[in-house]
């Protein structure tokens, strides 16, 4: 073979089908002179061109099916990936929302923030506290306190490790909290940097005030009649001392002081034992008209001191209440000696007993047998309705001289709601100025 035809069969070969029909028509058609050698070289070019074309066919065939699988195994992957993309964001979701859920439970307020200072995360007792916050909101949006934020920039910028502030929100209502402010070590996820907890002291300190306002206002009780009877003692041993008219004087004196410091100290052991025993409600049967008859019998003699007259109503089949005997004589000894003691002189005082079908709502009554209300009503000068809610805090008087003056220790209303709390039972008070007061007991009927 001549070196042009293996030229021709390489060429032909390098340029695939369409390069050798080409040159084979080329030798055909006598460009390439060659005679019976030429025809030979034809069908040879030809075959190696139908080769040539059979090898790539098959090799881009391969490449073909390899490509398929890898797009096909690739594209499973990426189902696969973004299968467990969504798992992943479903299980953070549900972690946060955990998370959330668990922060609503405790009984703090909390509030999560970031370095920019907005509100992360406002748990429910904070919600409850400053109102709702979408995340974002700046913190001094919901708390405009200056030493608070002042504290927080200082945490965050690590000046202060923590810091705890005492505040008082006066608006909506009136609370005394402490806040702890403390920035975590790293950010946690959402960039939060720091934690406000906050600690509610109203109650706390409330009852803090009360039993300092109570021993301070017993003590003064108690000193008063002291005071008093230690000038009579002086009086008596010195100038007065060979006075017989002046002795006696004194002496009277001093033994209504005395009755007075014994009626104040029974009457703060009477709110002592009541408060003692309030949780845990009595269970006797008692029967109002032998409790109102006795009481009323006993306080006869200073209702003609005043010439009152005290009517007991009662309707026939009234069910016995559910009580303490000796307890309820006192919440009606207290009723019934306010009412003549504040009542109109040659007044009337009335006690109506009755089973009624509701109690008003305002009364708190949360009993459920049906209630017997006993109304005491006077024709006193009534209270001014600025009084009413006070009235039966310890010490709490209208008028405190007029309350001395008529024996009174300021405690008989209290000892009066207490007992009615432990009978599970209710107190109203309606008064009206220039006509009148009416005090209604409600206390469960026995069914
Ligand atoms: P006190 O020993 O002063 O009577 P209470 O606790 O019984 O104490 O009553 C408190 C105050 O309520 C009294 O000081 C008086 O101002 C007022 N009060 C109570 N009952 C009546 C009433 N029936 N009429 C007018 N004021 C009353």
């Amino acid at each position: 073979m001549s070196k042009a035809y293996s030229g021709f069969i390489v060429t032909a070969l390098r340029l695939g089908a369409s390069g050798l029909v080409a040159l084979a028509l080329l030798l055909a058609g006598g460009q390439v002179t060659a005679g019976g050698a030429g025809a030979g070289i034809l069908v040879i070019a030809l075959v190696a061109a139908v080769l040539a074309q059979l090898m790539r066919r098959q090799r881009n065939q391969a490449v073909e099916t390899t490509a398929v699988a890898e797009i096909e195994e690739a594209s499973e992957a990426v189902v696969r990936l973004s299968a467990q993309l969504g798992a992943l964001r479903k299980d953070k979701a549900e972690a946060e929302r955990g998370h959330r859920a668990v922060l609503d439970l405790l009984p703090d307020p909390l509030i999560l923030i970031d370095r920019d200072h907005a509100i992360r995360l406002i748990n429910r007792a904070a919600r409850g506290l400053f109102g709702d916050a979408a995340p974002g909101r700046p913190l001094a949006s919901v708390l405009r306190h200056p030493e608070v934020l002042e504290s927080v920039d200082a945490v965050i910028l690590g000046e202060e490790a923590e810091t705890e502030i005492e505040l008082s929100l006066p608006v909506p209502v009136a609370r005394e909290l402490t806040c702890s402010i403390a920035a975590f070590e790293r950010p946690l996820p959402g960039g939060v940097v720091a934690a406000l907890v906050f600690r509610d002291h109203t109650q706390s300190k409330r009852v803090e005030r009360m039993r300092a306002d109570f021993v301070a206002n017993a003590s003064h009780e108690i000193r008063t009649p002291l005071a008093a009877l230690g000038g009579y003692i002086e009086t008596l041993l010195g100038p007065a001392k060979d006075d017989a008219v002046a002795r006696a004087r004194f002496l009277t004196t001093m033994a209504a002081q005395v009755e007075r410091m014994t009626r104040l100290v029974n009457d703060l052991l009477s709110l002592s034992r009541v408060e003692l025993t309030e949780h845990t409600p009595p269970d006797d049967p008692v029967s109002l008209p032998v409790v109102l008859r006795r009481v009323v019998q006993s306080l006869e003699f200073r209702a003609q001191a005043k010439d009152c007259k005290v009517e007991i109503v009662l309707p026939d089949g009234l069910p016995a209440v559910i009580g303490d005997e000796g307890e309820l004589e006192q919440i009606f000894t207290n009723l019934i000696d306010n009412a003549i003691k504040y009542g109109r002189q040659g007044g009337v005082v009335r006690i109506e007993a009755r089973l009624i079908d509701h109690v008003p709502a305002r009364s708190g009554w949360t009993g459920e047998s049906r209630p017997v209300s006993i109304a005491i009503t006077d024709q006193g000068p009534g209270i001014a309705r600025e009084h009413l809610p006070r009235l039966t805090e310890r010490f709490y008087r209208v008028d405190a001289a007029r309350s001395r003056d008529l024996g009174g220790t300021g405690l008989g209303l209290a000892i009066v709601k207490h007992i009615v709390n432990r009978h599970r039972g209710a107190l109203t008070i309606d008064s009206t100025v220039g006509v009148g007061t009416v005090f209604t007991i409600y206390l469960p009927a026995r069914s």
